[in-house]
């Protein structure tokens, strides 16, 4: 795999946003750091936040990645929120819903959000009004 493949690949895995330049050389994604917008050069891996001036190469970045998920998990443990958890539930079920438009899987998805939605209405305290 080129690496220029492999960085693509790790934003997509990583669900980095980012888009690529009109060039083709490089990739701009949201910076782990700052949310702005920085660059990654996708022949050499070399990237930039003009934003918050970090810079590094695809490794920075990996390792960068990791050590954010470690503290997603550990903020995830601390200030477990049901309401937010039942939100991130549904997105990632409707993204998932939208890629298998069209195929088999459709119908059966639509039938597991349905449940999961009676489900979490039923375990999830109503919001005092
Ligand atoms: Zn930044």
């Amino acid at each position: 795999m080129s690496l220029k493949k492999f960085s693509i690949s790790f934003l997509k895995e990583h669900e980095i946003r980012y888009f690529i330049n009109n060039n083709n050389e490089y990739a701009s994604f949201e910076c782990l750091i700052c949310y702005k917008k920085a660059n990654l050069h996708l022949e050499t891996t070399k990237w930039e936040c003009s934003y918050c001036k970090t810079v590094g190469d695809i490794e920075s970045l990996i390792k960068l990645c990791e050590t954010k998920l470690k503290q997603h998990e550990r903020t995830i443990e601390i200030f477990y929120n049901p309401r937010k958890e039942k939100n991130e539930v549904n997105y990632h079920l409707k993204k998932l819903i939208l890629k298998s438009k069209g195929t088999e899987f459709e119908k059966e998805l639509l039938k597991i959000q349905n449940k999961i939605e009676r489900l979490l209405e039923e375990l999830i305290p109503k919001r005092a009004t």
